[in-house]
């Protein structure tokens, strides 16, 4: 693979920033990476990982002479990193985030840009339950998308360059404008995490009366929904309040439907019910048909007597 940056800095270093760092390594995409966090502690185990080549505490020290910047923070912070970087910004660099909201990030961060900076949002649709420096993983976004939603205007040449790093780290890049990709993003991945949240919430209620058989018989389906349910508070918080209008309009229509289907339960009417059925197992196997998935059972996990061989 041949080096396509002198220097990135990576701002955020946990799940996704670690995941790019391991990639950027092993592919030999830069001279020399900059990891910067805020807190020592996991700028200390970043250091630990050899996750970069120089590390730092402060972002805006981070960024000075970078090429490419890459914010990966939760996306409430956005505002914040964008104020502490601006003024440091090497002329020609491009900017980048990999926030799971895009008209939000935009709204904090592009305001602050300044003209000779090229900024680029993008969100790689790529993730796993855990969170941290040692959550990254080399290949994570193997295969995936990774979404730009670029601003009119953009540089053609920088666009170019950002789409070459996404696909160097073997993901198929797409463009959208903003607002489309946060609906998108509500039904896909917001909606299942907050639905998973809650259908836990409801059980963790639940669980004094049926003293903890809702732990007990887990495996049978409140298991799957354990691990959206175990993702990281702080970033889905931020994504709950920085994409409120595509989520609230995608959860009132999910009342509407889940309402019709409460019904066709009540009144015994198996034929809907059914025909809904059959439909949503379709969109199963038009997932695994997209290379979205494997066709393991139970999403591949391994049986007992697998365990033990
Ligand atoms: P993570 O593992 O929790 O790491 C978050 C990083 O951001 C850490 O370096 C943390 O620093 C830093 N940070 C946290 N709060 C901050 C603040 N207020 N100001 C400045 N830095 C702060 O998160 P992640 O999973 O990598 O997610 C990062 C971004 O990627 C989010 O915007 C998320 O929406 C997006 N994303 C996530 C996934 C996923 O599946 N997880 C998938 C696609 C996109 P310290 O540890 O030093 O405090």
């Amino acid at each position: 693979m041949t080096m396509q940056f002198d220097r990135i800095a990576l701002i955020g270093i946990g799940l996704i920033g670690s995941s790019i760092a391991h990639d950027i390594k092993r592919l030999g995409l830069a001279k020399e990476v900059i990891v910067a966090t805020r807190s020592a502690d996991t700028l200390k185990r970043a250091e630990e990982l050899r996750l970069g080549d120089r590390y730092t505490t402060s972002s805006s020290e981070a960024v000075k002479d970078a090429d490419l910047v890459i914010v990966s923070v939760p996306v409430g912070a956005s505002e914040s990193v964008a104020k502490e970087v601006a003024s440091n910004l090497k002329v020609g660099a491009i900017v980048t985030d990999v926030g799971s909201t895009k008209a939000s990030v935009i709204a904090q961060m592009q305001p602050h840009m300044p003209p000779h900076v090229h900024f680029i949002p993008g969100h790689p649709l790529a993730g796993t339950e855990k969170s941290g420096p040692d959550a990254g993983f080399a290949g994570l976004f193997e295969g995936r998308w990774c979404i730009f939603t670029p601003i009119a205007g953009t540089d053609e040449t920088a666009l170019k360059r950002l789409r070459r790093f996404w696909e160097a780290l073997g993901s198929k890049v797409d463009e959208m404008d903003p607002e489309h990709h946060d609906k998108v993003l509500a039904i896909v991945s917001h909606l299942p995490h907050i639905i998973a949240y809650n259908i836990v919430g409801t059980a963790d209620d639940l669980e004094a009366v049926t003293e903890s058989e809702v732990i007990k018989y887990s495996a049978s389906g409140f298991r799957d929904f354990t691990r959206l349910a175990a993702s990281d508070p702080t970033m889905w918080r931020d994504v709950c309040l920085h994409n409120k209008d595509a989520i609230l309009e995608m959860l009132a229509r999910f009342s509407e439907d889940l309402a019709y289907l409460q019904r066709a339960i009540r009144w015994g009417e198996g034929d809907k019910i059914f025909d809904l059925f059959t439909r949503t197992r379709a969109i199963r196997r038009s997932i695994i048909q997209a290379g979205q998935d494997v066709d393991a059972p139970d999403f591949g996990r391994p049986h007992p007597l697998e365990k033990k061989a």
